[in-house]
């Protein structure tokens, strides 16, 4: 799901989180967490188009142990700061989940260290070209730049794409 779904979700969730914590700063955070959380995909495109690692998936900070790990806090420290984080996480990583339809432990941060964030496991129909694809579908009114990016963008992705799996070849070749 992209920002602007996020946005209205997490924005109903803040508001959610006003009325039972009574405060507004609160359901800043709740909308806060639940909107930034997808600044973690900036570290997977440059894992993916400046360095190359085209079939892994990061998103470091989607996982349901974050979750998990605030509400233990939470039986022993209650602030309404910390329930707006968990509200807002909670939402944004239940929408990705049924939203972006990946394999059914994709969200766990314990299963993807454990596949060493291997894209066959976590998204098997994850491809290179789709997050940069994506890109402008993810800005209100997006389509009306389409062409342009199609023009000036998406020649830089190709050549950073065409250039690591080149130099990916030649180092298999030289490893034979
Ligand atoms: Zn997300």
């Amino acid at each position: 799901m992209g920002p602007i779904g996020h946005t209205v979700i997490s924005s109903a969730v803040a508001g959610g989180t006003w009325a039972i914590t009574g405060s507004p700063a609160a359901a800043g955070v709740a909308l806060g967490v639940g909107v930034l959380m997808d600044l973690d995909h900036l570290f997977d495109y440059y894992q993916r188009y400046i360095r190359g690692k085209n079939n892994r998936v990061y998103v470091l900070l989607h996982a349901w142990e974050y979750p998990l790990a605030m509400s233990l806090i939470g039986l022993f420290f209650y602030h309404p700061f910390l329930l707006a984080a968990i509200l807002g996480h909670v939402a944004h990583v239940a929408t990705d989940h049924i939203w972006n339809r990946l394999s059914p432990f994709a969200y766990w941060i314990t299963f993807r260290v454990f596949k060493g964030f291997d894209s066959r496991y976590i998204s098997p129909h994850h491809h290179v070209m789709d997050s940069y694809r994506s890109l402008p579908h993810l800005l209100p009114f997006g389509h009306r730049i389409e062409p342009w990016f199609q023009r000036r963008i998406e020649p830089w992705f190709l050549a950073r794409i065409d250039r690591t799996s080149q130099e990916e070849a030649a180092s298999t070749s030289s490893d034979d």
